[in-house]
C-alpha cells in the first residue's frame, strides 16, 4: 500500500506513543537543554493512528544556532532508516526536537526544511524541565502544519487503551 493510500491529505491524524518513548522525548529535550534536540521517530502507520515505539536520538548538527534551529541532513535519514529496519522493520514516520524556552508550535525554520508525510514532535522544555508536547504534519503543499492528537498507549500497540498526552 503506497503513503498516499493510507493517509489521504486534510485527514486529522492520530499519534500513539508508548510511555517510554514519550519519557524518552521529554529525557533528551531536558538534556540538551538550552540546546535544541532533535531525533527520528521509528514505527508503522497502524490501523488506529500512526505508531512510535523507538527513537533515534540524533546529534543537533545546526552549528550557527543550537538553541533554536535543529537541522537533519541526508546522512541521518539514511541512518534511522537503517536503524528502523533493524529493530523488526521499523519505519521512519518522524522527527522530534526540543523548543528551549518556547511553546511546542512549529517556528517558520521548522515549516521551510520540514518534509509532508512525516510526524513532527515538539516539547517544550522551560528552564530545563519538559514541559508540553505536541505533534504536527506539514499540509503537501508545504503551507503551514496541522496538529495531531496525541495519545499515549498503556500497554502494548494493538491491544492498548489510551490516555490523552499529559498536555
Ligand atoms: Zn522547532
Amino acid at each position: 500500500m503506497n503513503r498516499e493510500e493510507m493517509r489521504p491529505s486534510g485527514v486529522a491524524t492520530k499519534i500513539l506513543l508508548s510511555e517510554e518513548v514519550r519519557a524518552q522525548i521529554r529525557a533528551h529535550g531536558a538534556e540538551t537543554y538550552p540546546q535544541e534536540c532533535c531525533g527520528a521517530l521509528l514505527g508503522h502507520d497502524g490501523e488506529t493512528g500512526r505508531e512510535v515505539t523507538a527513537l533515534l536520538p540524533l546529534v543537533n548538527r545546526s552549528e550557527d544556532s543550537p538553541r533554536n534551529r535543529f537541522s537533519i541532513t541526508a546522512d541521518d535519514v539514511r541512518e534511522a532508516e537503517k536503524a528502523g529496519a533493524k529493530m523488526h522493520g521499523l519505519e521512519v514516520i518522524g522527527w522530534y526536537h526540543s523548543h528551549p524556552d518556547h511553546p511546542p508550535r512549529p517556528s517558520e525554520y521548522d515549516r521551510e526544511y520540514a518534509w509532508p508525510w512525516y510526524s513532527y514532535i515538539i516539547v517544550s522544555v522551560e528552564k530545563g524541565a519538559a514541559k508540553e508536547m505536541s505533534s504536527w504534519q506539514l499540509a503537501d503543499d508545504r503551507s503551514g502544519f496541522s496538529e495531531e492528537k496525541i495519545e499515549v498507549m498503556r500497554v502494548r500497540a494493538g491491544e492498548a487503551q489510551f490516555e490523552g498526552a499529559g498536555r
